[in-house]
This record gives structure tokens, sequence and C-alpha cells, in this order.
């Protein structure tokens, strides 16, 4: 088998011999770190089976609900589960949910109170979250629109600033919002070491702050979660890492029992709360998807150390750099340019399972600032953990790499966006 005439052939035009010794370099490099995310990648498959087990997960809480879905075994488990995987008090893990933003937001409005303060501690939210608050970008029915006061503590040149939360958080400050991932920014992603240290400089100022992790990753990244480091509430969305590619929708939300509560009025209704929601076919996948997440994200992993090592060697600035430990599944290279955003993203389309005849353009996106160029040639539209590629249409043009249900795929769709960007040049 000549292995450079199956590249000439799968590879429009051909890959050049450079990539090729470009990728057994990076591999040799980087076997260490990769060596690190199948231990991990270990690690947390055994938390996951430990508490299936541990919770009698059987064939029974498959079963479909309809209806008001009173008495749903297979949700009810479910949420036991996550809260166990997550050391949580309790969970809400819906399919009605209809994104991680929603999930999140849905945690803010069932907390907060007319006069509250909520604070951010990482700078700048996701842009979607920008929506919900309602702050910087005024928008109808958002937290401010019922009175809820904002501050954000930046983070110079990207960095927590630890002595400054110091300050920052006061004895009125309701709920203090910590976001793991980077977003759409070239800024620091937290580990849970970092937000571990957050928590107990909020809580030695006011120890009845609400401390609330932005998931969004995060889950799966590391040995320990954002609840067993000290948050008290922390929500995702379940077409990221802990789907694990399978769940066709939805968001969770874990943490302390009242908080929970209180987010469950708003998930339905006041008095109504977690006892309704029917699972429509959804159950085992959203099983399935869990036991299968800690494989899947670590694939992911692998693919933004691997495009990390391609990109950095091509000269480019890379966030996270190669060999740094990760907070998230998140890789961001700073491509500089409009044109060079856009080829990389449809070179990633070009070569994904889903729609690969699709050419990406920037779109106004409901809920961003910018236009934005999005990658998603996925089976569950729009789903991140599969691999995907996108970036706002603002300096430093920065594309946004995520996901990667197979290393395999994440590899081919970043080699063929290295092509592309070199043939630009
Ligand atoms: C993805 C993401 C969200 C929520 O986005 P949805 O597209 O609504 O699921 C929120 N915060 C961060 C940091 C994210 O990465």
């Amino acid at each position: 088998m000549d292995k450079n005439l199956l590249y000439e052939d799968f590879f429009d035009g051909g890959l050049p011999e450079k990539f090729l010794k470009l990728k057994d370099e990076v591999l040799k490099d980087l076997r260490e770190n990769f060596n690190r995310v199948d231990e991990i990648s270990e690690l947390n498959t055994m938390k996951v089976l430990k508490a299936m087990r541990k919770l009698k997960i059987s064939d029974a809480h498959f079963k479909t609900s309809t209806g008001y879905a009173y008495g749903d075994i297979g949700r009810e488990k479910l949420e036991e589960l996550f809260a166990e995987i997550f050391k949580a008090e309790s969970s809400l893990v819906r399919t009605q949910f209809v994104s991680g933003t929603h999930a999140l937001a849905t945690v803010l409005f069932g907390i907060l109170r007319p006069g509250d303060e909520l604070i951010s501690l990482t700078g700048t939210p996701y842009d979607t979250m920008q929506t919900v608050i309602g702050h910087s970008r005024p928008s109808a029915g958002s937290l401010k629109e019922f009175g809820i006061s904002y501050r954000e503590l930046d983070m110079p040149g990207g960095e927590i600033d630890f002595a400054g939360i110091k300050n920052f958080v006061t004895a009125k400050t309701k709920i203090a919002m910590v976001q793991r991932s980077r977003g759409y920014s070239m800024r620091k992603t937290l580990t849970t070491y970092d937000i571990e240290k957050i928590c107990s400089v909020v809580k030695s100022v006011n120890p009845n702050c609400i401390i609330f992790v932005d998931n969004c990753y995060g889950e799966f990244v590391e040995v320990r979660e954002p609840i067993e480091v000290g948050a008290d509430i922390a929500a995702g969305s379940l077409i990221k890492n802990i789907g694990g590619g399978l769940a066709p929708t939805g968001g969770y939300i874990v943490g302390k029992k009242d908080l929970i509560e209180l987010a469950s009025y708003r998930m339905t209704a006041p008095g109504m709360g977690n006892e309704l929601g029917a699972s429509l076919g959804t159950p085992r996948l959203l099983y399935q998807g869990l036991f299968n997440a800690p494989h899947v994200t670590a694939q992911a992993i692998k693919g933004a150390i691997f495009a990390a090592g391609i990109f950095e060697k091509l000269g480019y600035n890379t966030r996270p750099l190669p060999g740094e430990i990760r907070g998230d599944i998140i890789q961001a290279v700073e491509l500089k340019s409009p044109e060079k955003l856009t080829a990389f993203c449809r070179a990633i389309q070009k070569y994904s399972p889903v729609d690969s005849f699709a050419a990406p353009e920037a779109w106004d996106m409901p809920g961003y600032e910018n236009q934005v160029i999005m990658a998603a040639g996925t089976f569950v539209q729009g789903a991140s953990i599969e691999l995907s590629a996108d970036g706002p249409m603002r300096e430093p043009y920065a594309v946004y790499l995520q996901g990667g249900l197979t290393f395999e795929h994440a590899s081919i769709g970043i080699l063929s966006a290295a092509q592309e960007l070199q043939n630009l040049e």
C-alpha cells in the first residue's frame, strides 16, 4: 500500500509531501500529551461506569415517555446519574433545553430576583450570554429589564485577576458567574484548579455568593468538574462534550438542591418544576452518549492538540499552545485575515461527512455581535462535539476549532485546512 498515493487520491489536488512529514513530526513531538489524554479518558470512563453500576441503569430506563410524563423513571434516573457524576446534589437534564444558552439562562432567571446583583469574574461572557444579561447589548426580555444589576471583572492579558476578585465581590453579590471555556476570545481557558481558587476567594469575601460556572466544552477534559471544586451550580450543552455525539439536542444543569429547584420552576412553571417533561424517544441516546462522552471528548482534545502542533509549526499564534494543560476542547488559531478564516472553515466543511458540498459563508447569527462563519458538517445540526470550526468576522480573525468524534477525522480536516491556508500564501 502506497500511503502517499492514497493521500493523493483522497485530498483534492493531493496533499503535499511537506504536510505528511509535518503530521509525523507533530504526532511524535506530542506523544506524551496524547498519552495524558488517554489516561484522563480512562479515569472518566471509570467514573461514568461506576455511577451507572451504582444506580443500576437498565433497559427499562431507555423507554420513552409522552404527554406530561409524570413519574418518568428514565428521566429521573438520568438526572440522578448526572448528579452522581458531577458530585452534585441534584440536576436537570432535558432535551427541552434548546441549547446551552437556554440552560444557562434558566439558571440566571431561576435564581435572580429584581434588585439582585450578578457579576462575571471572567470578563465579557460568551456572545449569546450577553443578550441574556442585556447590559452591554440591550435586548428585550433580558435580566436588565427585570432590574438585575451587572458588573464584569476583566481578564488583563487574558489571565484571571485573582487579586481583583477580592474587591469585586461584595456582600450584595448574589451570583458570581465564571466561564470555563474561552468563548470567542484569546483569553485563558480555566482549569478546575483555577475554578477552585476563584471559589475560595469568592467565598472568603461572601460565603453566600452563589458561584455559577458556564461549563460548556469543559466536561471530561479533566478528572474533576466544577461542583467538586467549590462551585454551587453549573450548566452546559448536551450537543457538546457530555452528549458524546449521540444526544440529539438539550442541556443540563447540576448543583445544589435548592438552586436546581429554583431553576426547575423557570424551566417549566412555578409549582411544576422537574416533575414533567416527556423524553420523546431520546433516553437511550442520552445514556449511551454519556457513556461515550469521556472517549469522544478525548478524541476531540487530541484533534485540538494536533491542530495546535500543526499550526504553530506553520507560524500561527495558537491558544492553547500544543503542550499546554487544557480546560476545554477548543483550539484557537489566529489567522489574521477574513480570507484565511473563510478558507479554513470551508476546508473543514469539505471533508465533513454531512453537507460536504456546502461552502460556509459568514452570516448574522441570532445572539452574536459580529457576523459569524461556521463549518459544521455534522450529523446533529450545529453539534460542536463533532468536528467543526467557526469564528466571528473581527480582528484577529481567529478560528475556533473543536470536536471530532474520531481523531482520524479531526486530523484529515486539520491537514486540509493547513493546505488551503498555504494555497492563499
Ligand atoms: C457553546 C457555549 C455556550 C452556549 O452555546 P449554545 O450554542 O447555546 O449551546 C455558552 N458559553 C460558552 C462558553 C460556550 O462555549
